[in-house]
């Protein structure tokens, strides 16, 4: 951590990003890069795009090459190993067959999601959206957006409206502000939300201007992508007060990835580190079976172990609930507690492993 802070010369985000890492050289400058790194960015670099910004490169730890930072970060030779994830898929979730209109995916009833942007601060290693997230630096176009509001206002049914991407805090605040003044105006659109990793890659774009915009939405929650103790820094700690001071409800959404958080001390820091934050651990993710991410799949036995050893030793609401995402959306995978049911009895199982009766009314 050598570096940090004294690598960048402005606190703007738009510095930031125009001052992107997507070189060796630019890289070497944090770290001292492994073979598998430099093979990973020669060749995954190009099929599956990659940059970061000096701030989240201002993280790594230069001389480990397991530092989370990194591996979520800088690609790995293991992005391109054909035959160890043949089961991989472009599109795993079907999201594209849910897709009434472009940009839209309507797989629930009362909620939609709004692919907003493709673009991202940092493209993650683990992206369930690889086959769409960085090809153009841009957000939809007001066509396209104006189409899905037109589907929303056709479906009175859908009361949750989700604008994701890509990262939808890329784009500028008064962009933002069109997609969600136009959301907050239909009617039965009941609560608005982002989904971002912004807060965590570029905590500058975190503004008192955003924050103050945001305000106008409400009711509007905020769901931020963390996977490691060691992204809440001072600077992504002010970006959360800001934001939770606006009044926005914040949840975090993590990826259980293989090397970098699929301990249980890790998650537990990880946790603990949010709720400090004012952010409640909102789903843990099971990796997706994306073409390309291999070496961060778990089996699905690993996530339920996980939670189920925090459940109980901790804070409830600092444990996340366990999901599989699926072509049918999001399931809900725990271990079972209720282990049996006798007459008007039943059996419990509690966070210890032992077990009790207690009276069950029978109707
Ligand atoms: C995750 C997701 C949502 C939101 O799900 P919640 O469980 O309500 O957070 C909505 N639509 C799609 C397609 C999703 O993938």
């Amino acid at each position: 951590m050598a570096c940090r802070a004294q690598e960048f010369s402005s606190n703007r985000w738009q510095w930031q990003l125009s001052h992107r890492i997507h070189t060796v050289d630019g890289l070497e400058r944090y770290v001292r890069l492994t073979d598998d790194e430099r093979i990973g960015i020669k060749a995954a670099g190009s099929r599956f795009r990659w940059a970061v910004t000096p701030y989240f490169a201002s993280l790594m730890d230069p001389e480990d090459p397991d530092c989370p930072i990194r591996r979520q970060a800088i690609p790995s030779a293991a992005e391109l190993e054909a035959g160890l994830d043949v089961a991989g898929l472009g599109d795993p979730l079907a999201e594209d067959s849910h897709s009434p209109v472009r940009g839209l995916v309507h797989k629930y009833p009362d909620r939609v999601i709004i692919l907003a942007t493709m673009q991202c601060a940092v493209f993650c290693r683990h992206c369930t959206r690889r086959r769409v997230v960085g090809q153009v630096d841009r957000v939809m176009t007001s066509k396209q957006f104006d189409a899905c509001v037109d589907y929303i206002q056709g479906h009175e049914e859908v009361r949750d409206v989700l604008v994701t991407g890509g990262d939808p805090l890329l784009g500028s605040d008064a962009w933002l502000e069109g997609i969600l003044s136009k959301l907050r105006v239909i009617p039965h659109v009941d609560i608005l939300r982002v989904g971002t990793r912004v807060p965590v890659t570029l905590p500058q774009r975190v503004t008192q201007d955003l924050c103050d915009m945001l305000e106008r939405y409400h009711p509007l929650w905020m769901n931020i992508h963390f996977n490691h103790a060691r992204e809440i820094t001072p600077e992504v700690a002010q970006a959360c007060d800001r934001l939770t001071r606006a009044g926005i409800p914040l949840g975090s959404q993590t990826v259980l990835l293989r090397g970098v958080n699929d301990d249980r001390q890790t998650l537990l820091d990880l946790f603990h580190a949010l709720v400090r934050i004012r952010v409640r651990p909102y789903y843990l993710y099971q990796c997706d079976i994306v073409r390309g991410t291999s070496h961060f799949w778990t089996p699905v036995e690993r996530g339920v172990e996980l939670v189920s050893s925090l459940r109980g030793y901790t804070t409830g609401f600092s444990v996340p609930t366990f999901v599989v995402d699926s072509p049918l959306g999001k399931v809900h995978v725990a271990p079972q507690n209720l282990l049996a049911r006798e007459g008007s009895e039943i059996v419990l199982r509690g966070y210890t492993g032992e077990t009790c009766r207690m009276y069950n009314p029978t109707s």
